[in-house]
């Protein structure tokens, strides 16, 4: 198996990369380093079935490949709102290429989505039959409508040329490897408690998210690549249903760090989502999947990484590299 995973220098991107290798697979990493790095595949680089192609999904791209994950996107909102024209393009015109790409060599097509596309939801939890409620011209729009145009395109591709198509919506997802300066709130507050900061909580911090540990994320993504279902083709939430106040996860870190930890409130940023849990039925009963680490194990396994990295890299919380 030839199996191209875009964005594959990212958080998600390189840890898919260490599963399909270790799976056996021949892996092409392409990505255009935005918000990813060599060093997230610096382990891989002498690995004679694994390739790293600098490349803007934008660009049109000639590969021979049997799968393709298409994850080629900024993830967090400080970074996808740096450049928000370029975001719906990387959405867009990314999720197009790469269609064109797998219609050409009869590649299945695997697209990251995101629960960004339920915006900020009227029904708790969320199905994957909930067609959402969506801010379409605010701050996080080139995100959510982004990716939702490329959900579009995955099915009109799925119904018109018959690609073999997969859409996985990804839930809140953190672990090893995120970026120092990522900006999403797990590696700011890790960030920023063992540097002995205070926690940045946005708004009153009861606002909700439900955090998935990388690992169980990408046997999800896996599994929905295998799954061979009539039913394929149609989206499938894979996170963890766990749903947790921002206050929530302070108290866990400073269980972890063996203090209790410090914040100050910052404004809630412009259409922040208030609530957010999946309804993880349809990957329990198609797949067979659910998440196995708890946030108290996955914050540990995280914060472990972080006391590396944060003395390597010097970014500040939420800065764009
Ligand atoms: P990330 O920012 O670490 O990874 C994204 C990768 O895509 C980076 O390596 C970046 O350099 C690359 N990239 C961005 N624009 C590109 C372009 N135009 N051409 C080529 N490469 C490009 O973020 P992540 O958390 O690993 O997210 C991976 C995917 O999963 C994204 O599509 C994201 O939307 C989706 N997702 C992630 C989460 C999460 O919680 N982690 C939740 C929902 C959806
Ligand atoms: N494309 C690509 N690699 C391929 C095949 C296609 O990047 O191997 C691009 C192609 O340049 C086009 C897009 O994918 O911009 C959609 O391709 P498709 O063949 O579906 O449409 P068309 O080229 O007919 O507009
Ligand atoms: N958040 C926070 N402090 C931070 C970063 C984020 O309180 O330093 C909040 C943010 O307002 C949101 C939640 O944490 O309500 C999750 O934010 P993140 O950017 O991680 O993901 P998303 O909003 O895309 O779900």
């Amino acid at each position: 198996m030839r199996t191209l995973v875009t964005g594959g220098a990212g958080f998600l991107g390189s840890h898919l990369c260490d599963r399909l290798l270790a799976d056996g697979h021949d892996v092409i990493a392409l990505d255009n380093l935005f918000t990813g790095s060599k060093r997230n595949v610096a382990h891989l680089l002498d690995r004679p079935r694994f390739e790293f192609i600098r490349h803007d999904v934008v660009e049109p791209i000639l590969l021979e490949v049997d799968w393709v994950f298409n994850l080629a996107c900024p993830a967090s909102p400080v970074h996808y709102q740096y450049n928000p024209v370029k975001t719906v393009k990387t959405s867009v015109v990314g999720a197009l290429n790469m269609l064109g790409l797998a219609k050409r060599v009869k590649a299945r097509i695997l697209q990251a989505s995101t629960s960004e596309v339920y915006g900020d939801p009227q029904v708790h939890p969320q199905t994957e039959d909930y067609w959402g409620h969506v801010n379409p011209i605010g701050p996080r729009s080139c995100y959510d409508e982004g990716k939702r145009v490329a959900e579009t395109l995955m099915m009109d591709y799925h119904r018109q040329n018959k690609v073999d198509t997969r859409i996985v919506r990804i839930f809140n997802t953190y672990g090893p490897r995120m970026a120092v300066g990522d900006g999403r709130v797990i590696s700011n507050f890790i960030v920023q408690a063992l540097r002995g900061e205070k926690l940045t909580v946005y708004g009153d911090g009861k606002q909700t998210r439900s955090f998935c540990f990388v690992d169980d994320l990408i046997e999800g993504l896996v599994s929905l690549m295998q799954y061979e279902g009539a039913d394929a083709h149609e989206p499938v939430n894979i996170g963890s249903s766990d749903e947790r106040s921002m206050n929530d996860v302070v108290e866990c870190l400073g269980e972890i760090i063996g203090q209790k930890l410090d914040v100050e409130h910052r404004s809630l940023p412009e259409d922040d989502p208030l609530r957010r849990q999946p309804n993880t039925g349809r990957a329990k009963e198609r797949l067979g999947w659910q998440p196995r680490t708890s946030l108290l194990d996955g914050l540990r396994k995280t914060t472990d990484y972080f006391r590396g990295a944060v003395s390597v890299e010097g970014a500040a919380c939420g800065d764009v590299k």
